[in-house]
């Protein structure tokens, strides 16, 4: 096979979620919620399929969709976005990463990333022939300093990939990183896109800041977006992609020869849900917030070391105080096997200095499987 994919095994959620089958353990590895998503964005999808809307859309995106994401920049976050030109709609938000990575990079431009990071960053930027250079994010607040940044940007610096917030970690980034940011990506001539999935899953009143509205970031940044995360709808595989003209371009030229486009009538049910009232997405939030309380302190009375979550649907626990002897993803495992609950191993999200000792639960679940989970981790420890 390809040399540079070979090198990769099967991703860590596919093979958690397998062995948690396997075990007939409680999944609360691989992301994604238990609930149907909203009913009304259920509908909208299953008259639009009824009513025909079933051949190929626009490369772009249906209309409908491209209207609704420039209103939901402009309701959000105040960006100006003309939907013709500076909206783009592809199969989730990993064809968006894909699209942009393979769009914008030449061989031998260095792309600076941030670990943890997301499974299919590294393989797609190898891919595009991209040098990575990574920055390493430090517990338990996973901050990182200027002297990081001084370490990995330079005059080959195409562009910088940025989860916001953060899976695994769930951390989101202050204002005053997010600034810190803007200024290397100014100062080298760089770019940024910006994995926004998790937009709208903030916690504790934090309201989402993207990169893109930052002094002289509009036209430097792509910022992506998944319809999976915002309605809880993960297998539609729904992702958007907002960028200036100029840097959109290059980025079309990707998607056209990837997935060409995405599911007609899925499109126009996230346009409807997009423009859905403000109780939806706070509702949203804050009833994740409760799940992740819920999940934090079942996971605390079980003699985990837990770390605060800002954002994302997904909790790190340090397992240090059960003085397991071996690493993270023997951990996983064992915990599937012997406790029958799944959790995934946070050093999956690093190529280099990965830590030995955290792990993540996903907390997006009926409260009644949350404390089942609990409990079987009590009985276990
Ligand atoms: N980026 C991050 C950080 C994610 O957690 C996920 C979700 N699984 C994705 C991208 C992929 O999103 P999608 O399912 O829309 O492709
Ligand atoms: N994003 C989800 C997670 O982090 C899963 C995505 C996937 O299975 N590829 O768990």
């Amino acid at each position: 096979g390809n040399a540079i994919l070979s090198s990769y095994g099967t991703t860590i959620f596919e093979v958690m979620s397998r062995l948690s089958e396997e075990h007939g353990a409680i999944n609360l590895g691989q992301g994604f919620p238990d609930d149907r998503g909203p009913a009304d964005v259920l509908e909208a999808a299953s008259k639009a399929l009824l009513e025909g809307w079933n051949q190929y859309p626009s490369m772009m995106g249906t209309p409908d969709l491209r209207q609704a994401l420039a209103a939901h920049g402009k309701r959000f976050y105040g960006l100006d976005v003309d939907w013709k030109t500076e909206v783009m709609v592809t199969s989730g938000a990993t064809e968006a990463l894909t699209a942009c990575l393979l769009g914008l990079i030449n061989p031998g431009d260095e792309v600076v990333l941030f670990q943890p990071m997301y499974d299919s960053y590294l393989p797609i930027v190898r891919l595009a022939g991209g040098v990575p250079r990574f920055v390493s994010l430090k517990a338990p607040d996973w901050s990182f300093s200027r002297a990081d940044l001084e370490a990995v940007f330079s005059p080959k610096t195409k562009l910088v990939l940025i989860n916001d917030p953060l899976n695994p970690a769930a951390k989101v980034f202050s204002r005053a990183e997010l600034e810190l940011l803007a200024e290397f990506v100014q100062r080298f001539d760089a770019f940024a896109v910006c994995d926004e999935v998790y937009e709208h899953i903030v916690f504790d009143g934090r309201t989402h800041i993207p990169l893109m509205t930052l002094p002289g970031m509009r036209d430097r940044c792509l910022k992506i977006g998944s319809a999976g995360k915002t309605f809880s709808l993960t297998g539609w595989k729904v992702g958007y992609v907002t960028a200036a003209a100029h840097l959109l371009q290059p980025v079309a030229k990707a998607h056209q020869y990837i997935t060409f486009t995405t599911a007609p009538n899925l499109q126009t049910a996230v346009a409807y849900g997009l423009g859905k009232e403000d109780a939806y997405f706070g509702g949203l939030a804050s009833g994740l917030q409760g799940k992740r309380d819920r999940l934090a302190e079942g996971l605390r009375s079980v003699g985990f070391d837990v770390l605060p979550s800002a954002g994302t649907y997904f909790v790190v626990a340090d397992v240090s105080p059960f003085g397991f002897d071996g690493d993270d993803e023997a951990f996983c495992r064992h915990l599937t096997a012997a406790a029958g609950v799944t959790a995934i191993p946070v050093g999956a999200f690093f190529v280099q200095d990965a830590p030995k000792t955290f792990i993540r639960f996903c907390f997006s679940k009926k409260d009644t499987i949350l404390d089942e989970a609990v409990e079987r981790l009590r009985r276990h420890f």
